[in-house]
C-alpha cells in the first residue's frame, strides 16, 4: 500500500511525510506534528554562565608541569635522563607560549625546566666527571 503524491503522482511509503520525488507535503498523514514553537524557549543573548574568568591555576599548560617534573627528576635522581627532556619540553612549551599556544602562567616551569634541565644536566656529569677523576686519583696514589 503507498501513498500517490498529490502534486507528482508519484507514489511514496505509506509513513512518508514528504514525496520523495517532488518533496511535496503528502497531505493525508495525519502527522503527531511536534509544534513547530517547541525548541523556541531558549534565552537569548545572555552571556555565557558558569565560566566568566578562567580560575588561575587553569592557566599552566600540562606541558609546563612536565617540563618541571622532568626538570625536579634529574636534579634529585635522574641527571642527564630527564634534565634533556625537561630542557626539551621547557624549550618547546616556551615557544608556544611566545606564539600564543600557551598560557603565560606556565611560563615559569617552562623557564624552570628548560634552565634547570641543562644545569642540572651539567651537574651530573660534573659531579661524574670529579668523582671518577677522584677514583682515579686515589687508586694511583699508594699513600692514599
Ligand atoms: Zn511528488
Amino acid at each position: 500500500m503507498t501513498k500517490t503524491c498529490p502534486n507528482c503522482h508519484q507514489p511514496n511509503l505509506p509513513a512518508a511525510a514528504f514525496c520523495h520525488n517532488c518533496a511535496a507535503p503528502l497531505a493525508a498523514a495525519p502527522t503527531v506534528g511536534a509544534p513547530p514553537n517547541q525548541q523556541q524557549w531558549q534565552p537569548q543573548g545572555g552571556p555565557v554562565v558558569g565560566q566568566p574568568t578562567p580560575p588561575p591555576s587553569a592557566g599552566a599548560s600540562q606541558r609546563a608541569m612536565i617540563a618541571l617534573g622532568l626538570a625536579i627528576a634529574a636534579l634529585f635522581c635522574c641527571g642527564p635522563l630527564t634534565g634533556i627532556p625537561a630542557a626539551i619540553v621547557g624549550w618547546m612549551e616556551l615557544d608556544s607560549i611566545k606564539k600564543g599556544q600557551s598560557s603565560d602562567s606556565g611560563k615559569w616551569m617552562a623557564m624552570v625546566g628548560l634552565w634547570g634541565g641543562i644545569a642540572f644536566t651539567i651537574l651530573h656529569i660534573v659531579i661524574y666527571v670529579v668523582y671518577v677523576i677522584f677514583v682515579m686519583l686515589a687508586a694511583s696514589n699508594p699513600y692514599y
